[in-house]
């Protein structure tokens, strides 16, 4: 076991994000203490029992006493208000970081709350399952997973160094980029997927009985797998969408083009065409094997 980087982590938050940072930090021995919060007394109860945090309550501002690394782990419209809950209880030269699946809005919403003489580095582990709440996390979520770093501009390096040397120990691979990137790159990787699946899975559930019961019936293959992807979090993908909204209508728009032309395509029996497509996607998945991504 490494020496702790943090004397006192506090998480916001100890859903299937948060409870993973503190079984990890646990384990890897990354801070002296570790305190929690959490909005309601069910999910603190839950926590509590699986002994996973040391001090777990439904106070933010209790939890984030003499902190001197505290992680945002709630859903991203939740963040503003949690940061401002805590802000006057943070200690002098602390870090606060958050880990939403979105940067722009969270730089936006939770930044200018962050006091004077703490240090704000925002940061998105991509990684994840469809599941939610302490009892769904789990140490190795981390493990060769990307996590991104979206510092703002003039942000203390110190902090930004050892927030990167945190995920690193969380088994993370890091990467630092700007927000406004980040954000549009996962649109197309994560968030138009999760929409896609969730339309999917809305149209087939919007059929008559007959029809839907033989769905779910047959559901084997494609259907399966994209009903696994629409059983995420309601509450987290809809805070994703109203945050990133751009970049997703975006991404949306160039999406609608395509499904266009394949629809003329399959009109008018362009074979040729739709070989072509599919023989390009899969030598990305073939990519993706290589890159160990898969
Ligand atoms: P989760 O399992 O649902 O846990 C959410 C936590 O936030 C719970 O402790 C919940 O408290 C608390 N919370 C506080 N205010 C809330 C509010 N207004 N509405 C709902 N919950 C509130 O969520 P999660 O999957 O850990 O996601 C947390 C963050 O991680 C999000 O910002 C998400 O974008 C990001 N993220 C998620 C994934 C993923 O795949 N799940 C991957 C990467 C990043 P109570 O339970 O006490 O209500």
């Amino acid at each position: 076991m490494s020496k702790p980087l943090f004397n006192k982590l506090a998480l916001i938050g100890i859903g299937l994000i948060g409870s993973s940072i503190a079984r990890v930090a646990r384990q890897e021995g990354l801070a002296g203490t570790i305190s929690a919060a959490t909005r309601r007394k069910e999910t603190a109860d839950e926590a509590r029992a699986l002994g996973i945090v040391d001090e777990i309550g439904t106070d933010n501002a209790a939890a984030v006493r003499d902190a001197d690394f505290v992680i945002l782990c709630t859903p991203v419209g939740a963040n503003a208000e949690a940061m401002a809950q805590i802000a006057p209880h943070l200690k002098q030269g602390a870090i606060v970081s958050d880990v939403g699946s979105v940067k722009q809005a969270v730089i936006r919403d939770v930044g200018p709350l962050s006091p004077q003489g703490v240090h704000f580095v925002p940061a998105h582990p991509v990684a994840g399952t469809e599941h939610s709440g302490p009892s769904a996390g789990f140490p190795e979520l981390f493990k060769g997973r990307w996590c991104i770093v979206t510092p703002i501009p003039g942000s203390d390096r110190a902090a930004v160094d050892k927030v990167i040397e945190f995920w690193r120990r969380c088994g993370s691979d890091m990467e630092e980029m700007a927000a406004d990137h980040h954000d549009k790159i996962l649109a197309i990787t994560s968030h138009l997927p999760h929409l896609i699946a969730y339309t999917i899975v809305g149209t087939a559930t919007d059929l008559e009985d007959d029809i839907k019961s033989e769905v779910i019936k047959f559901a084997a293959g494609g259907f399966r797998d994209f009903t696994r992807i629409a059983a995420s979090d309601p509450t987290m993908w809809r805070d994703v969408f109203l945050n990133n909204k751009e970049a997703v209508l975006e991404m949306l728009g160039r999406l609608s083009e395509d499904l266009a032309a394949l629809q003329r395509n399959i009109r008018w029996g362009e074979g040729d065409k739709l070989y072509e497509l599919f023989e390009r996607t899969r030598a990305i998945r073939r990519e993706l094997i290589d890159a160990k991504q898969a």
